[in-house]
């Protein structure tokens, strides 16, 4: 093989998954308009169902508009030798790998991050604006885009100078070291979030006392679930779209509540929906998903531990001197099927997890308010209540409403 071959392989591999996920978007749009399930019909009135009807298509509208654009504007600058390019720029400042690599990737961040940003600014201020989702002010939106950038600088810069120092120090088996990093990382991450990066961006506040954190208690004991730290986020800083989660383990786990959650939902559909989410720790998915998310990175340590030191890779994308930021961005073009691949994989797990989780909020607790949240959750995200299944069986995390109400009504 050539570096020529190599060149179009990955054309193909990009061509070809654009065309896939065109095909899926496709299929899903022919079913907007399909006639609602029985057991959905209360989720819309006449009127909402159809600004629904056009919150989806604008979506999927505006979504060719957006990938079409970058499909275009990666092949121009593969085909014009961007990375060699920018490699050049990043050369022309040192002569130390770490610092040629934080230059190169900082250079590629930054400039698709200035040439996302209006497609974002459009999404936010026209999109969900016109359908009543947007609460961002400008200034927010600039903001949140600010700290995004710093804590990107600061935590992926960090990230890449070790992982790149670690292949100068300890050559091929550089991704044991770059494995037991990530681990390290991505456990922290997962244990102070809420401490660390949530406070960033939004305000915190402790659930007050009352009778919502008194029934939310009942339930916790009821299950042997030590719940003592709930939070309340303000998400309505920034949309109406309304969100509950857990995080971290151990003595840092606390569950964090919207305050638009808070408000559209009653007492009890707030418990069903904490109880949904205690299943998904008592079901140990939380553990399966860390466990497989680790051994999943440290298999494509691994594979890229074999291929990076080739010189093919970095000539595949038209750069003469071989170098591992380079042959970095070839391998995670060509490994892309690949992770699509698992990434669809876990999925099927994760669809499989929220029946579980279900079924243990059925269980322990109540079906019916569990049913009547979904559905207002649905209702207020004007979700899509008629995927095609496809769409359903590569992009979703969850099942779809329908499974999910049928399920919890067995
Ligand atoms: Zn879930």
């Amino acid at each position: 093989m050539n570096s020529t071959t190599l060149f179009y392989i990955i054309i193909a591999i990009i061509i070809i998954d654009f065309l896939v996920d065109k095909i899926l978007d496709a299929l899903n749009a022919k079913r907007y308009n399909d006639p609602i399930p029985e057991e959905l019909k209360d989720v819309y009135d006449q009127e909402e169902y159809q600004k629904s009807q056009r919150y989806k298509t604008t979506n999927y509208k505006f979504g060719l508009i957006t990938t079409t654009f970058s499909l275009v504007l990666t092949l121009v600058f593969l085909g014009l030798n961007g990375f060699e390019f920018v490699d050049n720029i990043a050369r022309s400042y040192s002569d130390n790998p770490i610092i040629i690599a934080l230059i190169f990737f900082g250079i590629i961040m930054l400039g698709s991050d200035i040439l996302s940003t209006p497609f974002s600014y459009y999404q936010t201020f026209v999109i969900e604006e016109r359908f009543g989702f947007n609460k961002t002010t400008r200034t927010t939106f600039i903001l949140d885009k600010l700290k995004g950038l710093l804590m990107m600088a600061v935590v992926g810069g960090g990230l890449l100078a070790l992982i790149v120092w670690f292949y100068q120090v300890t050559g091929t088996y550089f991704w044991l070291y770059a494995w037991a990093l990530v681990a390290v990382f991505s456990i922290f991450t997962n244990m102070f979030y809420a401490r660390l990066i949530v406070p960033l961006f939004n305000k915190q506040t402790p659930l007050e006392a009352g009778q919502l954190r008194d029934q939310i208690s009942d339930y916790a004991n009821s299950v042997g679930f030590n719940l003592d730290k709930i939070f309340v986020i303000d998400g309505s800083k920034r949309s109406t779209k309304a969100n509950a989660y857990f995080s971290g383990f151990g003595r840092e786990k606390r569950v964090t509540l919207y305050d638009t959650l808070v408000s559209d939902l009653d007492n009890e559909e707030i418990v069903a929906v904490l109880a949904h989410e205690v299943g998904h720790y008592k079901k140990k998915h939380i553990i399966f998903n860390l466990i497989a998310s680790l051994l999943l990175t440290g298999l494509t340590l691994f594979i890229l531990s074999i291929f990076i030191s080739n010189p093919l890779l970095t000539n595949a994308l038209s750069v003469n001197i071989p170098s591992f930021h380079v042959g970095l961005i070839a391998f995670g073009l060509l490994y892309s099927p690949i992770s699509e691949l698992t990434g669809f994989v876990m999925n099927h797990f994760s669809r499989k997890f929220e029946y579980q989780a279900d079924d243990y909020a059925k269980n322990t607790y109540k079906a019916e308010p569990l049913v009547s949240s979904l559905k207002k959750l649905s209702k207020n995200s004007l979700s899509n209540l008629t995927p095609h299944p496809a769409y359903v069986w590569v992009h979703y995390s969850h099942p779809t409403l329908l499974e999910r109400v049928r399920n919890l009504r067995k």
